[in-house]
């Protein structure tokens, strides 16, 4: 139900370290609504998450418990269950590529359960009941094969394959210095900072770093890195988002 993105420069990750301006952002989403919450980050060539269902500061306290590595790239969700119920597996992030990748989801996928059939055939295993888990897996696959190792192009080729309502960020072990999103009929906004970029679901999710944001246009991808951000369309053209400054009163 509400998504947050980070990258920073690995050297500013003193001030602002990505967990910490994921839980910040989750915090402003959480007027929204939501029953589970969960992050991901990428720290030492590896995809780190943690997952609770129930309020934000149950998955504070399984941080609390488990520490995660520090780092400079991650994703954060609040989720509002639609497929599968309210669990700790149910919720986001949801892995693929061998844990690899990392994704979070806002929407519904309509055509889930053909493509999660199609998975299985292809000798994929599944850990939740979700929509979302169908999405990670096929872009995990697509990393692999058809997008020889680049993100934006395996997320470009799910998001055609993907019908419904989605806006879905992804972060991939192997290539640290991105957060790539998506989206189609559901929000997503980006956060522009210095030497530190954002996404969010509303500005919300950035608000306390920055008021400098783009907002994408329906059926286009961006991937931001520590210092830009590039939008394409699903057909992979080069495409602009519309740049505003949220000017409104967040103290809040
Ligand atoms: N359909 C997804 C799920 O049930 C995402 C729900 C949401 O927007 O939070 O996990």
């Amino acid at each position: 139900c509400g998504i947050v993105g980070y990258i920073g420069l690995p050297e500013k990750s003193s001030d602002h370290q990505a967990l910490d301006v994921l839980l910040e952002g989750l915090r402003r989403l959480e007027y929204r609504g939501y029953d589970s919450a969960g992050v991901a980050t990428v720290a030492d060539g590896a995809v780190e998450t943690r997952k609770k269902s129930g309020k934000l500061s149950n998955l504070v306290g399984e941080i609390d418990q488990a520490a995660m590595t520090p780092a400079s790239v991650g994703i954060g969700h609040t989720r509002w269950a639609t497929h599968g119920g309210p669990t700790d597996e149910n919720a986001h992030p949801h892995l693929g590529d061998g844990g690899k990748l990392a994704i979070i989801h806002n929407g519904i996928i309509e055509n889930f359960a053909e493509l999660k059939e199609k998975l299985l055939a292809e000798g994929e295993t599944f850990d939740s009941e979700t929509d979302t888990e169908v999405a990670a897996k096929l872009i995990g696959r697509l990393f692999a094969g058809d997008a020889a190792g680049d993100l934006t192009e395996a997320v470009r080729l799910a998001s055609n394959e993907l019908e419904g309502a989605f806006t879905i960020l992804a972060v991939h072990a192997d290539q640290p210095d991105r957060v790539v999103a998506s989206r189609r009929n559901s929000p997503l906004v980006i956060g522009l900072g210095e030497g530190e970029n954002f996404l969010g679901s509303d500005v919300s999710g950035f608000i306390d770093f920055t008021r400098d944001a783009v907002e994408l246009e329906q059926d286009q991808i961006v991937t931001i890195t520590t210092d830009d951000f590039r939008i394409i369309s699903f057909d992979g053209s080069p495409a602009e988002g519309r740049r505003f400054r949220v000017d409104w009163d967040a103290a809040a």
